[in-house]
């Protein structure tokens, strides 16, 4: 009895070392077949393709473009054509406020901000050129036209999160309340008014979170407080939050 339960031990160490190397070899293949056949946006090791629908990986890859040296950015930007960009004037008033680099942003070919000229930093920026970019295609499947001007409240402002005395990510332009979006058509979707108006309106606003979500690190909605009850909020700072 002891001598069988002796081998039965000594044959699992034995066969262990083998287990471990058909484990490996099985994760470097299947890793070899996600790298090759699964697309850019999925994956998270890949670099981001400014290009590329949004995906499963795109918010980590835009992390990784934020923790990056700024003039990867600044390429990546200045490689799509039908973005309008200007590198914004360094900006430090007082205290920890405003930036070094950033950038000025009228719109791009999907949509233009109203009012223009915001400046904002330059990870968020590419964010908005994929988010704007997908937003024309959500108004497409929802509303059966694309989005002309994206409406908001502006980016930069030295200011606390409201209620405490933590900086707000608009203290740095690394923010951004979006209010509404005006359509092809010249239909008008705000956020206060349709986040709970007509069916079709609600399936857009909540896509156009879903898209936001799968962009930026920080996406606010109306669903979060009644302080996001007339726009959303987004932001490229440490937390991560998609409500
Ligand atoms: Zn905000």
């Amino acid at each position: 009895m002891f001598r069988r339960s002796y081998y039965r031990v000594k044959r699992s160490i034995k066969r262990t070392p083998l287990r471990w190397l058909v484990f490996l070899l099985l994760l470097i293949a299947a890793m070899f077949v996600t790298d090759r056949y699964v697309a850019h946006q999925h994956l998270p090791w890949r670099p981001l393709d400014i290009t590329a629908p949004t995906g499963f990986a795109t918010d980590i890859q835009l992390t990784r473009l934020a923790l990056s040296p700024a003039s990867r950015c600044a390429r990546m930007i200045e490689s799509v054509t039908d973005y309008q960009t200007r590198v914004a004037e360094p900006h430090r008033p007082q205290g920890s406020c405003g930036w070094d680099i950033a950038r000025n942003i009228d719109g791009s070919e999907a949509a233009d901000l109203k009012p223009t000229d915001v400046t904002m930093q330059c990870p968020l920026a590419v964010g908005m050129y994929i988010w704007m970019r997908e937003m024309d295609k959500v108004a497409m499947e929802h509303l059966g036209t694309g989005v002309k001007s994206i409406q908001h409240y502006g980016a930069y402002s030295c200011r606390p999160i409201a209620g405490t005395s933590t900086p707000s990510e608009h203290s740095y332009a690394n923010a951004f309340d979006i209010s509404g979006f005006v359509l092809d058509d010249g239909r008008v979707v705000s956020v206060l008014k349709d986040w709970n108006g007509s069916p079709e309106r609600r399936k857009f606003l909540r896509a156009a979170r879903r898209q936001a979500c799968k962009i930026f690190r920080v996406t606010l909605s109306p669903d979060y407080n009644d302080a996001h009850a007339d726009h959303f909020h987004i932001d490229m700072g440490p937390s991560s939050s998609c409500r």
